[in-house]
């Protein structure tokens, strides 16, 4: 067999850690995993309502989801046919890929942001792949505009970036929608969209009226607690929607995950309690950061990337031992921090009094 030689040059994803393998590797009975933005509040008991009552397994899933579509078409105020399903939004960043890069085109992006932009981008053989430094975790658009040419075929904007948790202010985006070719599409990755509680963050989900280039991404995975059924989506103008729909599986959401995020959207005093602890969550951080001289980027998001000023792996490595999960910044682009999912207090308390330790060691040896 002839590999495509991009496939050479990648690794698969890392999965962290399962608990049961840190369990058995360091001999401990409990563990908390702060490592993948997942939610500590689980999910909303509407779900675990409906999941009582699922049957006809035999079945193929609905290859359009129509009850789920019309349910989230209403929720967010667009039409049906705006909408396009994935396997969580990780596939859905697959599709506009495969669809739209190739040899020809070239592709733009933030550095460090999530993975997957590139991952794919190289394996559809873009032309190039343009990285623009992050200023301070923030986009660096005038930056991103400079790389844009007339064969930029998609621009990706993760807005809170992972694993900054830094957003993109409204009047630079509207500035930057403005600048962009209509011939480039522009990616709007919203996976902790329900976390944000910034000002002035902008209304994508409005912004579409006016930009048929732009495509916005969230997902069941973060805030809705729902990340083992996969589902994420894609919002844009129908046109952008119908050119992507023949590069999606035709089953490539499942029954029960139609099922359940239908149903979790209508939980919103869930999503909104979970919003709530999460601010307060980065609060117990600030403040610990704050108390121990320690850098870090406010965050919109549900995680908080700290910079310990020593290898990120050593950090990881300290708090595996005593039970804690938590993303080494090294493979990240952070190779001095960490980035921690907030958790529950309790989780937080947990971990910061470790951290606490941990600080005060390195100060006491230096
Ligand atoms: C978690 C995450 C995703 C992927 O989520 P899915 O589980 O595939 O829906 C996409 N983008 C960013 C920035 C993420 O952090």
């Amino acid at each position: 067999m002839r590999w495509k030689e991009q496939l050479l040059t990648l690794t698969p994803y890392q999965p962290g850690k399962t608990i049961g393998e840190v369990k058995r590797q360091y001999g401990l009975k409990d563990i908390t995993k702060l490592a993948s933005n997942e939610n500590p509040f689980g999910c909303s008991k509407v779900v675990l309502e409906v999941l009582q009552k699922a049957a006809h397994f035999e079945k193929y899933p609905d290859g359009y989801a129509t009850e789920f579509r019309f349910q989230l078409a209403k929720f967010l105020k667009v039409q049906p046919d705006q909408l396009i399903f994935g396997n969580g939004s990780d596939e859905i960043i697959q599709i506009i890929s495969r669809a739209l890069l190739d040899e020809r085109y070239n592709t733009v992006m933030a550095t460090p942001t999530f993975s997957q932009y590139k991952h794919n981008a190289i394996i559809d053989g873009a032309k190039s792949i343009r990285e623009i430094p992050l200023i301070d975790g923030e986009h660096d658009l005038t930056a991103m505009l400079n790389a844009i040419d007339d064969k930029t075929n998609v621009v990706w904007l993760c807005s809170p970036n992972n694993p900054t948790g830094a957003y993109i202010p409204e009047d630079k985006l509207i500035n930057f929608l403005n600048m962009v070719p209509k011939s480039t599409l522009v990616v709007l990755d919203e996976a902790y969209y329900e976390y944000v509680v910034a000002e002035d963050y902008y209304n994508s989900i409005e912004l579409l009226k006016d930009y048929q280039n732009l495509i916005v991404l969230r997902t069941f995975s973060k805030i809705y607690g729902l990340a083992s059924f996969r589902v994420g989506y894609g919002v844009s103008h129908p046109d952008v929607i119908r050119a992507l729909e023949p590069a999606r599986g035709p089953f490539n959401t499942n029954t029960l995950g139609q099922l359940v995020a239908a149903n979790a959207i209508k939980d919103q005093a869930f999503v909104n309690s979970c919003r709530k602890a999460n601010r307060e969550g980065l609060q117990q951080y600030y403040d610990f950061c704050e108390e121990n001289g320690l850098n870090y980027f406010p965050s919109q998001a549900n995680f908080i990337l700290i910079d310990f000023d020593r290898e990120g792996n050593e950090v990881f490595q300290y708090l595996i031992e005593r039970g804690y999960i938590v993303r080494s910044g090294n493979a990240l682009g952070f190779p001095t921090s960490v980035r921690i999912t907030v958790g529950s207090k309790e989780q937080n308390e947990g971990l910061i009094q470790l951290l606490k330790e941990y600080v005060s060691q390195i100060k006491a040896h230096s």
